[in-house]
């Protein structure tokens, strides 16, 4: 499992997991951020790779628009 290529240049929403703060960022950012340092709080979060994992696939798993049902090959649960 690699971090997906094509969400290099979108911007990813991730939160602090001290105070809870949505952040955006790139990511191309993420991929090579080792340190996370909140603006909000200064709580240091280190990037691991399984975090960044995490970061990417919670996007790559956003892709239905709400309110749409995503029907598309998919059976139904
Ligand atoms: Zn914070």
């Amino acid at each position: 499992m690699t971090l997906a290529r094509e969400l290099f240049e979108t911007d990813l929403t991730f939160h602090c997991p001290g105070c809870e703060t949505a952040v955006v960022r790139k990511g191309s950012w993420i991929k090579s951020a080792k340190v996370f340092i909140c603006d909000a709080c200064n709580t240091q979060t280190r990037l691991t790779y399984g975090l960044k994992l995490a970061i990417f696939d919670a996007h790559l798993h956003r892709d239905a628009p709400p309110g749409l049902p995503a029907t598309r090959g998919q059976s139904r649960r």
